[in-house]
């Protein structure tokens, strides 16, 4: 099967889960997946799943890249703050819907092969950090939008406290670190305020708070 048709049958199946945004589903149609997996993985590049990165991470399955992309409801006036940046195709998708992205990853290695992607496909409103996003980036804050795709135990505050007083959303996994009692959260803020509501169970990888011991100075 080509690679085009393989694209086709997988946006077919992002819609039959629930994906109905024609913006996301633009925009996961104008990222070539193929350039963010590893290259043994290449032939299952547009199958509906996640797949094995560098570090022991994971690229996440494309539904629920469409589905947490979706719940956030950005726009190309949003400022959106991704804490995991993993293989980049998140912060891809998200580069073509926001204004600007700020993307935070705790893997240098990781984040190196990321950047060289973004600059190969001229995504240029991308910007980058090597750090623990669970404090997100204070010095950017506030954004519209937040996306973290790794787990957490709780929602992480200094995040809720990055988030902007007018009407900003963050969709986030939330549960235990084995994987095993994982939802997405949506949290809304409106002032102070703030509320939640639960989205579908996941299984991401654990948000791990610092960094390797490598890039600490
Ligand atoms: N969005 C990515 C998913 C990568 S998996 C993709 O589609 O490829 C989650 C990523 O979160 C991993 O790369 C992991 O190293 C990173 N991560 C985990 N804890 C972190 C933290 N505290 N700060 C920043 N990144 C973190």
């Amino acid at each position: 099967m080509s690679t085009e048709s393989r694209k086709i049958r997988l946006i077919m199946d992002l819609r039959n889960g629930g994906v109905t945004d024609t913006r996301v589903l633009a925009a996961i149609e104008r990222v070539p997946r193929e350039a963010f997996v590893e290259e043994s993985f290449l032939d299952q590049a547009y199958a509906n799943q996640a797949l094995p990165i560098n570090c022991g991470q994971t690229i996440s399955q494309p539904l629920v890249v469409g589905l947490m992309t979706q719940a956030l409801d950005i726009n190309d006036r949003h400022k959106v703050l991704e804490v995991g940046t993993g293989s980049g195709y998140q912060t891809a998708i998200l580069s073509k819907l926001a204004r600007r992205v700020y993307t935070v990853e705790r893997h240098r290695d990781l984040l190196t092969e990321a950047e060289r992607r973004f600059k190969a496909l001229n995504l240029h409103n991308i910007t980058t950090m090597v750090g623990d996003g669970y404090k997100g980036w204070g010095a950017q804050a506030p954004f519209d939008r937040i996306l973290v795709t790794a787990a957490a135990r709780i929602v992480p505050p200094d995040l809720v406290a990055q988030l902007s007083d007018e009407g900003g959303i963050m969709v986030l996994p939330v549960g235990d670190v084995a994987g095993l009692h994982q939802e997405v959260i949506r949290v809304q803020k409106d002032g102070k305020q703030f509320k939640s509501n639960r989205l579908f169970p996941v299984r991401f990888v654990p948000l791990v708070q610092g960094v390797p011991p490598e890039i600490q100075k």
